[in-house]
């Protein structure tokens, strides 16, 4: 199967050579005919799975074939300036052999240059629903003309508090329109939204709650006095590859970066105290291979889409088995494989166990070989995980990967974190 069953516009065609897309993604063979037949889709899909251009490409082949340019004929909400920058990176990649143009508006930047690109004249608007609302109420945007309104990741708009917001916004654009509505959960404040907003959808589903088939898990228990040493110990075993290491609070992921940084790894943080020029420089940097280790929040790493992200690393087990899912959604994308450890503490047991109820399948223990683990007993921990598969698939069950005993390339003394 390729791209050219769907009769996309040449320039697309074009394009998604350029980029490397040899055959469409399963999201996007479920979705891609929906959208260009004008429906409306709930799109139950993680971040992964190839869905940002699931959407784009029919908008795209919309845009060019019908109507005019230099209107903005598409709005899509995403939660956080991460992703609204990831979809607006992928838009203007996409767009390479046409006029079609984009912008992005999100708080936590100056208004003039977002003012400015759209005085200028777009046919897609990619926004956090906040800064929206705030140009909208100044008169700097028109939605009059909007015909494609997309929500990515709606769970997660919901969750940081949006969802009033996202009311606002869809009262003020025109109700004869196309929908896509994208979330990787389905709670019910998200069902009573997608219901209100989309007609007769067509619903795709990839993976609702299994995180990628290509992410192997791994539980490390441990005593939370030995995190530190333990995750060190985990580092310096990891022969190669791009860390993404995730804690729990902003002071804590600034502290363990510093201290990474300390002990000679290439590493920056990203979390929500920093300046969105600042995150741009630590997500530039992880992607060119500048930073090797990045320590995140949650919040701060959604939307973050670097290919080759080879392991995940939760320091701080997540609240919420969503929040696991999205985590370690950053390694395996797009089939690539990713190795996700969590470290947990006997604290975490029950989080564990909700975790592995979603995944429908025990998440591996293991020890760390040549760890002093000062008489805490890990295989002792955590033994009565009894996962009662959920509606999700079978969690993968790959071969662990083996601990190699070489010194990390990524320990490379070169860089400070920022
Ligand atoms: P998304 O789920 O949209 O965040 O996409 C995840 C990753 O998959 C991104 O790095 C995309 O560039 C990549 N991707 C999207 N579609 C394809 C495809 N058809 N083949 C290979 N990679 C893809």
């Amino acid at each position: 199967m390729n791209f050219d069953q769907f009769s996309l516009d040449a320039r697309l065609l074009t394009s998604i050579q350029n980029i490397g897309y040899t055959e469409p993604t399963p999201i996007q063979q479920q979705a891609i005919p929906v959208v260009l037949n004008g429906g409306d889709v709930l799109g139950l899909a993680q971040t992964g799975t190839g869905k940002t251009a699931a959407f784009l490409l029919p908008i795209l082949h919309r845009l060019l074939t019908t109507g005019t340019l230099r209107r903005t004929r598409t709005l899509i909400l995403a939660p956080t300036r991460e992703l609204a920058e990831q979809i607006h990176q992928a838009c203007v990649e996409l767009c390479k052999q046409t006029k079609i143009r984009s912008a992005t508006v999100y708080g936590g930047v100056g208004k003039g240059p977002q003012i400015a690109a759209l005085q200028r004249g777009v046919e897609i608007i990619i926004a956090c629903p906040g800064r929206l609302l705030d140009l909208m109420s100044e008169g700097h945007v028109n939605l009059t003309a909007v015909e494609v309104l997309v929500l990515d990741e709606a769970d997660r708009m919901c969750d940081m508090g949006f969802l009033p917001d996202i009311r606002r916004i869809i009262q003020r654009i025109p109700t004869e329109r196309q929908t896509l509505f994208f979330s990787a959960t389905m709670p019910s404040d998200i069902r009573v939204l997608a219901d209100n907003i989309l007609r007769n959808p067509v619903t795709v589903q990839v993976d609702l709650i299994a995180p990628a088939k290509t992410v192997s898990h791994a539980l490390y228990p441990v005593a939370s006095d030995q995190k530190r040493s333990l995750l060190f110990a985990i580092l310096e075993q990891l022969s190669a590859g791009r860390v993404l290491i995730f804690t729990r609070t902003k002071h804590r992921a600034q502290q363990l970066a510093r201290e990474l940084s300390k002990r000679g790894y290439s590493t920056a943080p990203l979390q929500g105290n920093m300046s969105q020029n600042q995150r741009q420089r630590a997500l530039d940097g992880f992607r060119s291979g500048h930073f090797d280790v990045l320590v995140a929040t949650d919040i701060a790493a959604r939307g973050i889409d670097v290919a080759e992200i080879t392991h995940v690393i939760n320091y701080d087990i997540p609240d919420t088995v969503d929040a696991y899912t999205h985590r370690i959604g950053r390694t395996g994308r797009a089939a690539q494989t990713g190795d996700a450890y969590t470290l947990a503490v006997p604290d975490d047991m029950l989080m564990v166990r909700d975790i592995e109820r979603a995944l429908g399948a025990p998440v591996e223990r293991r020890c760390l070989e040549g760890f002093d683990y000062q008489g805490f007993a890990p295989e002792e921990q955590f033994k009565t995980a009894a996962p009662k598969p959920a509606n999700a698939r079978r969690a993968p069950q790959h071969a662990p990967t083996p601990a190699r005993p070489s010194q990390p390339p990524h320990k490379r003394h070169r860089h400070a974190a920022r």
